[in-house]
């Protein structure tokens, strides 16, 4: 009888821990981010984005709002804005959308625009050229204080996510990025998305960081 209270509260508490690590993973689909001058070039001045529906973060938003990104081989239509307006505009697209497009955008963490190529935009009332912006967003964890505390995890590193099913895969280099405005989601986009086969509502089990033997060796 002991035994099995032991083993029971045991398990309970191995299964507290394993959960307490996981974070669930959203995917993000192609999208722009708009500073206010973009909105009044491509829907007419005095235009304010338009909420159509709330996302994890607080705050955050997609409109109603579509616009078309124009790259040297082709045009995509029909993308995504989220509100609300940012300093700068941010264009974030899949590595297959930046083949698709022909601009080679690197992979960056959002607002970290520095050298990065421009684009097209064309809404309905105009175009707006920016010379920078077009990324691929690196794969991250929003966090709050609370929970990145509790996982022993801080602001800027870079944590091994695993998910499990069909197409079972961990991702390195999964960027924390903590603030107390933040929801706790991890954010992946649709290359990442379809590698892990990701469902919605899919959770990943948060690891620290380790690094093959053989890069310890010299230390
Ligand atoms: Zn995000």
């Amino acid at each position: 009888m002991m035994n099995k209270n032991l083993i029971e509260t045991v398990a309970a508490g191995v299964v507290r821990r394993l959960l307490g690590q996981c974070v669930e993973v959203e995917a993000s689909g192609r999208h722009v981010h708009l500073s206010e001058e973009a909105v009044e070039a491509l829907f007419g001045k005095g235009h304010a984005l338009t909420r159509k529906t709330g996302l994890s973060q607080p705050g955050q938003y997609a409109c109603l709002e579509r616009i078309a990104v124009q790259g040297p081989k082709k045009t995509m239509e029909n993308v995504v804005v989220l509100g609300p307006e940012r300093a700068q505009t941010q264009v974030e697209i899949s590595a297959t959308d930046a083949l698709t497009l022909g601009i080679k955008a690197p992979v960056r963490m959002s607002g970290e625009l520095a050298g990065t190529p421009g684009a097209r935009l064309i809404g309905p009332r105009g175009v707006f050229d920016i010379g920078e912006g077009v990324i691929v967003a690196k794969r991250h964890i929003h966090i709050t204080p609370e929970d990145a505390s509790r996982l022993g995890i801080a602001d800027n590193e870079d944590v091994d996510v695993t998910v499990f099913g069909e197409r079972a895969a961990t991702f390195h280099g999964v960027t924390v990025r903590v603030s107390p405005l933040f929801a706790t989601f991890m954010h992946i986009d649709y290359d990442e998305a379809n590698a892990c086969g990701h469902v919605k509502g899919m959770v990943g089990f948060i690891q620290k960081a380790r690094r093959p033997a053989w890069g310890r060796g010299h230390e």
